[in-house]
């Protein structure tokens, strides 16, 4: 339960004076809350700018673009000749004269508030109108004895059509006076050592800029409530990494021999990365604790082999291992990898999707159970509740980001403390691991098998279609296969599958050679019978969605075309391209497009063909669309960040996640006085998911 002092926080912000239905609706849409803003959104929402409006200058001294407050005798009024002109009003002092002009006003309403002959002040935006100094719609106009009202710097913040900064100011002048005493979360001394203010005095000062250096993102009252909003995400990562974990875990060593054999007997050897990560891996394994660790590797840089061996580990020690693919297609990939080696090594292995049913998954099932099945590959099929191991000791996630958060936790339940390994093609960058693993350990393949050869890679307007089924035609007659990609249409799998049925019509009448087509509507047993004839060279252009995005493997298959490529995101091109470059002759990527480009298109096609670089592409993938995105955590429900902003505040989240491992290490259950103040801290970030694993122990 959220600490009841924070309740005020959590009021919708219609509670505060000025904001009524209609403007809630601004409201949610200006701070991204759909479905309505509360108090602490707009207390999230810190100010980009200030007004000074302290300057006083002669009317003759005023300069267009400013903001200036003048003192003057009100001259004159002329009242508007049609509906399109304004209300006018000359203010004059010694040194001249100041147009203030009011569009669709009424007349005696401006007449009252700048009475003929009286002294007034005035502070808004200046313009200059015929030559004139001119303010329009002054933003304060006061009599002499109110002249202490005036606020002398006000912040600016982001609006969005329909909102008032004065109707925003009053409103966040509210939700700041409602705002209880609370704990002090952070250390003491780490706030003394930066001289960083407490927490209700830094949220204060953030909103009530007096110059420049305080809305610097680095001034100290923005770092600080930066690191708390960062503390609280690592300490909640933290709690879960810990709960994940279990306070037990197993120990699997002794499968040197197994992993051994399992080696000899690959038709390759293993690059200094894959021997690197597995050595990890098997150093996380043979501990008691739990792992959970991230395999980071580019396409085509050899992370199942890794997996089936770090299996082995498992099994050496009389576990069972599973792994667990995104698509059917991929999972009898990955099986049809090991399953030979594991029979000639004695060891059970099975399939299970969503196609083995009846008899053969009973008998699958119960295999499992018995632990004659000691290797089990699949898709989701293999979370369902029916699915039960006898000793599950480690579970592999492929292409993890395509799971959920849920199902990934799904899957640890499969087994007391089993240990667990992420397989992704995505490059992380560091802040990323730990603003969305907390951390987690990560080891990189960040070399490609030798003989890999670089993709030729060219972007081709369709225009010229007929050249590139000519280009085609030649690379078969060379002995390569060709992948044919079709359009992406997002709303539809059906008409996905009609357009690359009309592709390969097409193609199939101009080639005289077998053309295979593949998509999602064909049934399992279809899909199947069309990849293995592409595997064994019968099928020599493959027609596909993009169910074969990920991971596929033919070596033979030496060139790819895909079809409106500028559809496409940048990993996801970079993912299709990898489908090549696996054989011995030089490999090509068409890059099929219908111009015109819009500007991000055309960098897109511009990087994939400058780089093979998956770090660099992933790179520019991060700054072309955001980091969020990027690793698919929008959707699995990871908060954005309010407060911090990483490019600024990279380093405290490194302090951030240290912070977070120690408090927990010394107070598990955040039970001493800090670790009360910190489940506040937590429930004010939302960050409540987490203290609700300490409640349930
Ligand atoms: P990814 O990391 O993209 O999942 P895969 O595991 O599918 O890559 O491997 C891609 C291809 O490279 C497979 O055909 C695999 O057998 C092969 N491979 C893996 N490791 C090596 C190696 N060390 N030397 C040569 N080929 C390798
Ligand atoms: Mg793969």
């Amino acid at each position: 339960m959220r600490p009841a002092r924070l309740n005020p926080l959590f009021r919708p912000a219609t509670a505060l004076p000025g904001i009524g239905p209609r403007l809630a609706k601004l409201y949610a849409k200006l701070l991204g809350h759909a479905e309505g803003a509360r108090v602490v959104d707009l207390l999230w929402h810190l100010p980009s700018g200030l007004v000074d409006r302290s300057a006083r200058p002669p009317i003759a001294a005023l300069e267009a673009g400013t903001v200036a407050t003048v003192v003057g005798r009100v001259l004159s009024h002329e009242r508007p000749r049609n509906r399109q002109s304004p209300h006018r009003v000359v203010l004059m002092d010694e040194s001249g004269t100041l147009g203030l002009v009011y569009f669709h006003m009424d007349s005696e309403a401006v007449e009252r508030l700048l009475p003929k002959d009286e002294d007034r002040l005035v502070s808004g935006r200046i313009e200059v109108y015929n030559g004139l100094p001119q303010m329009a719609h002054p933003d304060y106009v006061l009599s002499l004895e109110e002249a202490g009202r005036l606020p002398e710097i006000e912040p600016v913040y982001p609006l969005t059509g329909g909102l008032s900064l004065k109707g925003l100011a009053r409103a966040m002048a509210a939700a700041l006076a409602s705002l209880p005493h609370l704990p002090e979360w952070q250390d003491e001394a780490w706030l003394r050592r930066h001289a960083w203010p407490d927490f209700a005095v830094a949220l204060r000062g953030a909103h009530a800029p007096r110059g420049a250096s305080d809305l610097d993102p680095r001034h100290p009252a923005r770092m600080r409530l930066a690191y708390d909003e960062l503390l609280a995400g690592q300490l909640a990562l933290a709690l879960m990494r810990e709960r994940m974990r279990g306070r037990r875990g197993r120990a699997f060593a002794g499968g040197e021999a197994l992993v051994a054999r399992a080696r000899a007997a690959l038709p390759f050897e293993l690059t200094q990365a894959q021997i690197r990560a597995d050595a990890e891996i098997a150093r996380d394994l043979a501990e008691p604790q739990r792992m959970i660790r991230l395999l980071q590797g580019d396409v085509g840089s050899g992370k199942t082999v890794v997996a089936f061996l770090a299996m082995l580990r498992v099994v050496a020690a009389g576990a069972q291992g599973a792994l667990m693919a995104p698509t059917e297609i991929l999972a009898r990939q990955h099986f049809a990898t090991f399953a030979a080696i594991a029979e000639a090594l004695g060891i059970g292995s099975a399939i299970l999707t969503g196609r083995e049913k009846g008899r053969e998954r009973e008998a699958i099932l119960a295999d499992l159970a018995e632990g004659r099945i000691a290797i089990l590959v699949g898709t989701h099929a293999i979370f369902q509740e029916e699915v039960a191991f006898r000793d599950l000791g480690l579970a592999v996630v492929d292409e993890q980001h395509r799971f959920g958060v849920h199902q990934r936790l799904a899957l640890g339940r499969k087994g007391a403390g089993v240990d667990l390994l992420l397989m992704t093609a995505t490059p992380i960058p560091r802040t990323l691991t730990l603003t969305h693993y907390g951390g987690m350990a990560v080891s990189r393949l960040d070399e490609k098998p030798k003989g890999r050869k670089p993709i030729a890679t060219r972007a081709v307007p369709v225009e010229r279609l007929e050249e590139v089924v000519a280009a085609v035609r030649r690379a078969v007659g060379q002995g390569d296969q060709v992948y044919w990609v079709c359009p992406l249409v997002e709303e539809s799998e059906s008409v996905d599958a009609a357009a690359a049925e009309e592709r390969h019509a097409y193609l199939a009448a101009l080639l005289d050679f077998p053309v295979g087509l593949v998509h999602g509507r064909l049934k399992a047993a279809e899909k199947d019978a069309v990849m293995a004839a592409f595997k064994t060279g019968e099928i020599k252009v493959l027609v596909a969605t993009t169910v074969i995005e990920v991971g596929v493997d033919v070596p033979n298959a030496n060139a790819i075309i895909v079809e409106h490529a500028e559809r496409y995101g940048l990993a996801q091109l970079h993912q299709l391209r990898g489908r090549v470059g696996r054989g011995q002759r030089p490999a090509s990527c068409i890059l099929l497009y219908q111009g015109p480009l819009s500007a991000p298109a055309e960098a897109r096609l511009k990087i994939l063909r400058e780089t093979e670089d998956g770090f660099r592409i992933a790179e520019e993938d991060l700054r072309l669309r955001g980091a969020g995105d990027l690793l698919g955590v929008r959707q699995s429900g990871f908060p954005d960040l309010r407060l911090a902003d990483l490019e600024v505040h990279g380093e405290l989240l490194e302090a951030a996640h240290d912070d977070a491992s120690l408090v927990l290490a010394r107070d598990p259950d955040l039970r001493s006085e800090r670790g009360e103040a910190l489940r506040v801290l937590l429930y004010l970030f939302e960050r409540d998911g987490a203290v609700r694993f300490l409640e349930a122990g």
